[in-house]
């Protein structure tokens, strides 16, 4: 049994990883520190960087603003949204009625649907989207 020779932790005879710091054990830790951190290549230097990209990052990102009514690649559009939206109320009316008119047997579904359903679609319906400023 030897201690960690980074963080001084006692560790088990067969450990090949400290427990405390993880570094290897039997490696000294500037050994260690240039084992976890590999190299990095070079900005740009890459293939996954394609030139459109290159200029685009060189240019800086885009302004862009939020927007609750705009289509955006994750968003609906206004249309969208308030299709979205009356396809979650309408159901809830009508398991409210249908709550209404058995008398409570059905009070789970609109329970259900207006304090989880409905606020769930509602707020992913009406997410603030990001479009570029123009
Ligand atoms: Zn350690």
């Amino acid at each position: 049994m030897e201690p960690c020779t980074s963080c001084g932790a006692a560790l088990a005879a067969e450990a090949q990883w400290c427990g405390q710091c993880y570094a290897v054990v039997g490696v000294p830790p500037t050994q260690v520190a240039a084992v976890a951190a590999p190299p990095i290549a070079p900005f740009g230097g890459g293939s996954i960087m394609s030139p459109a990209r290159t200029a685009a990052a060189a240019a800086g990102p885009a302004p862009m603003v939020k927007t609750r009514w705009k289509k955006t690649a994750t968003t609906f559009g206004p249309l969208g949204r308030i299709a979205c939206t009356v396809a979650l109320v309408v159901p809830f009316i009508v398991f409210v009625l249908l709550g209404v008119f058995t008398g409570g047997l059905v009070l789970a579904a609109p329970v259900i649907w207006g304090f989880v359903i409905m606020p769930w679609g509602l707020r992913d319906t009406w997410r603030a989207g990001s479009v570029p400023a123009s």
